[in-house]
């Protein structure tokens, strides 16, 4: 039946001993659903099966009817296959093992506290630090468990008599609330809101200190401002991301749907890429990219200073280029000041650097992309005890991971690896992680690539060491993350990650069965000539595959680069081989003419999907499987006869896209496998990933994606410890 849906649902918050079971299973049964609802150490979960729009009620009234005492924080939901429930019950609570608190991650400001921030007859008017039990930071202050207010960056600040009188006040909204604070009591700002108004007004740049670090802000509206942002941040061509006042100036900028709504008014209140539509930004924001970075106001700071700004404002994270994000308020002198024409601090002390989550609405599941405030550190809880294995991600877009009995706790994203200060921010964290949760491990869970700072960092902690092959742990992070345990066919995707034959993989076909992976399939391998720098210009790629058919780069060469890499594509320096998917993107991208380099990673493959634009027919190019190897040949050969042809590139584009989903679809079929996994950098293309559950889905495959869980590098901490544990 297509209009049944199974979702899963993690409810953190004031939820145990408060009459939350009775009061699920009463509201699911009376909507004729189907599922169960749990207790953990940490919250409750829940699963619903059955018509669409009666779990969709049931998710709309679950936090607004819920018992007296009992108030939800946070959610994590996301949508699984149907699996055939007879009835709802209420399920004993699970072992979770070790008493491990769950640390709820930084919350938004809840619409209780804004009213109050706004209101002159309050005495929390214009506070930028009110919070209550619904909202406020959370992960980014707590410095030990349990989590009461001497185990926060707050235990300097002494409650005046009337928070002791809320916070002891079990009728009060601030009942127990640890980051409690106001005028009389709390932190303050050091700079006022109106004179970082006046330098924004100005075309300058300010430094803000937010929730879980340092942000640089400016004018989005105004060229000059941004430009001048990424010249002084050295960042080039990444677009930025924008706050706005509120939803509806947002609206005026981008389309946005109801789920996307949801997400962006969320307590996570994370990055939304959303489709440009409307009014316009300086172009500097985003440049070409057809998506904005949007987000909502989500801390008193952050609100008071867009009502008196009153229009969108560049906000991103405070750092130089790559560079960790800066929390500590001597670093942020030191690095910011030759960035920033202004500073807004205060004197809450951060206790860890936490970024601005990424998500992506694609087919209204939420795709996180980059994961951290309002996320992290929530658990992701696995069917079976783990060891207690420490795994340390990959050297991209990083995260660590620990495995306490029965979760997973991820990092939020920390960054990549290419920097010593990138590298010390890595291992803070997992000194950070471990403290934390009071955590030794037994096994320590790394990448198969030899060079990586993290795989040498591995073998020093005196720790037995796992190495993870990057494929099957992306594949087994988005197993994890979909509660799958039985065979299925894992398809990763992505850029490059070590092979177990020593050469760059990235279009791997798995049929995995409990903890053994088969490679079944791949790219045909192609050499990236000059290495690192075929992954920076598409144009190499493209030229590396024409050769390999005995085709020319049309498009022009210097005299020089021609001959350079003429004798390159004849082994000259010994290129490496390659069978990463992204690369193919690359080539894609640079012979539709839509694209021809990468000065951030996928930038070329962005350009590629950006182009289909929103509709458009199932034609595709033919493409040969040949027993393991997938052959490109015949797509790059069709590509450039089509360019040459004068066809559109969005046309070129579309093409592409269903030829990999037809791919998909015929491994699929060769395989047998019921179920497929899709993860790798390449699943966080919307256009892609909405395709191939269609044609999966109608040829009666089940696919898993990401949802909690980046498809991205973000993702492989949690395949590995699922792996080694
Ligand atoms: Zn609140
Ligand atoms: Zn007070
Ligand atoms: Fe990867």
């Amino acid at each position: 039946m297509d209009s049944e849906t199974r979702r899963h649902i993690d409810a953190y918050g004031a939820v145990q001993g408060v009459g939350m079971r009775p009061y699920v299973f009463r509201l699911a049964a009376g909507l004729g659903l189907r599922g169960y609802v749990t207790n953990s150490t940490g919250g409750v979960h829940i699963e619903v099966e059955g018509d669409q729009g009666r779990v969709r009620e049931f998710e709309l009234r679950l936090p607004q009817e819920l018992p007296a005492p009992a108030s939800i924080a946070t959610m994590e939901q996301r949508t699984l296959a149907p699996c055939g429930y007879s009835d709802f019950r209420i399920v004993d609570s699970l072992p979770t093992g070790a008493p491990t608190a769950v640390i709820l991650p930084d919350l938004a400001t809840c619409p209780a506290c804004l009213n109050e921030l706004l209101d002159p007859a309050m005495r929390r008017f214009g506070y930028p630090f009110t919070n209550c039990t619904h909202c406020g930071p959370r992960y980014s202050i707590i410095t030990g468990i349990p989590y009461d207010r001497a185990n926060t960056t707050m235990a300097a600040f002494i409650l005046c008599e009337d928070c002791r009188r809320e916070y002891f006040d079990p009728g009060d909204r601030r009942f127990h609330a640890q980051p409690i604070a106001c005028p009389r009591c709390g932190p303050a700002l050091d700079a006022a809101v109106q004179a970082a108004v006046r330098v924004l007004s100005d075309g300058g740049i300010v430094a803000l200190k937010g929730i879980g670090g340092y942000q640089l802000l400016c004018d989005a509206l105004t060229d000059e401002a941004v430009s001048r942002l990424r010249t002084r941040k050295h960042r080039e061509e990444k677009p930025l991301a924008v706050m706005f006042p509120d939803m509806r100036m947002l609206k005026r900028y981008a389309l946005i749907d109801r789920g996307e709504e949801q997400i962006l008014a969320s307590p996570a209140a994370p990055i939304v890429l959303l489709r440009k539509a409307g009014e316009t930004l300086a172009w500097q924001v985003s440049r070409s990219s057809p998506w904005i970075g949007a987000m909502l106001p989500y801390s008193p700071l952050h609100h008071l200073l867009l009502q008196a700004y009153g229009k969108p404002l560049v906000a991103t994270s405070g750092n130089v280029s790559d560079e960790p994000i800066v929390t500590d308020d001597d670093d942020a002198r030191e690095r910011l000041s030759s960035i920033a024409d202004a500073f807004v601090t205060h004197n809450r002390p951060i206790a860890r650097p936490v970024d601005d989550s990424v998500v992506r609405s694609i087919q209204g599941r939420v795709t996180v992309l980059r994961r951290a405030r309002g996320y992290a550190p929530l658990p992701v809880l696995q069917p079976k005890p783990l060891l207690r294995v420490l795994a340390l991600g990959a050297h991209l877009k990083n995260t660590v991971a620990i495995a306490v009995d029965r979760q997973v706790f991820v990092s939020q994203h920390i960054g990549d690896l290419d920097t010593a200060e990138a590298f010390r921010a890595f291992q803070r964290a997992i000194k950070d992680l471990c403290t934390l949760y009071a955590f030794e491990p037994e096994l320590v869970a790394c990448d198969l690539h030899p060079q990586y700072r993290s795989t040498l960092f591995a073998e020093t902690l005196g720790v037995p060491v796992v190495r993870v092959q990057h494929h099957m742990a992306h594949v087994a992070a988005c197993a994890a993350e979909n509660d799958i345990t039985g065979p299925y066919l894992g398809v990763a995707w992505d850029g490059t990650g070590y092979g177990t034959d020593g050469t760059i993989w990235g279009s791997e076909f798995f049929d995995v069965a409990g903890a053994q992976f088969r490679r079944i399939g791949h790219l045909r391998p192609f050499r990236l000539l000059g290495g690192d720098a075929a992954a920076r210009d598409a144009r190499r790629v493209a030229y590396s595959m024409l050769r390999d058919i005995g085709l020319d780069w049309p498009f022009g060469w210097t005299r020089n680069e021609e001959v350079i890499l003429r004798r390159m594509h004849q082994g000259a320096t010994n290129p490496p081989w390659s069978t990463g998917m992204g690369r193919l993107f690359d080539a894609a991208a640079a012979i539709s003419g839509l694209a021809t380099e990468n000065r951030f990673e996928g930038q070329a493959a962005m350009s590629l999907e950006a182009a289909i634009g929103l509709n458009g027919d199932d034609d595709r190019y033919p493409v040969e499987i040949d027993g393991q190897v997938i052959d490109w040949r015949p797509v790059i050969a069709a590509l450039l006869h089509d360019r040459q042809a004068g066809e559109n590139p969005p046309t070129l584009a579309r093409r592409f896209h269903n030829t990999l989903v037809a791919v998909l679809l015929d491994m699929a079929q060769r395989v047998g496998r019921r179920q497929v996994v899709l993860s790798g950098g390449c699943f966080q293309n919307a256009y892609l990933v909405a395709k191939s559950i269609e044609r999966l889905e109608a040829a009666g495959f089940r696919v898993a994606t990401h949802q909690r869980i980046p498809p991205n590098d973000g993702g492989i901490s949690l395949g590995q410890a699922v792996l080694a544990g």
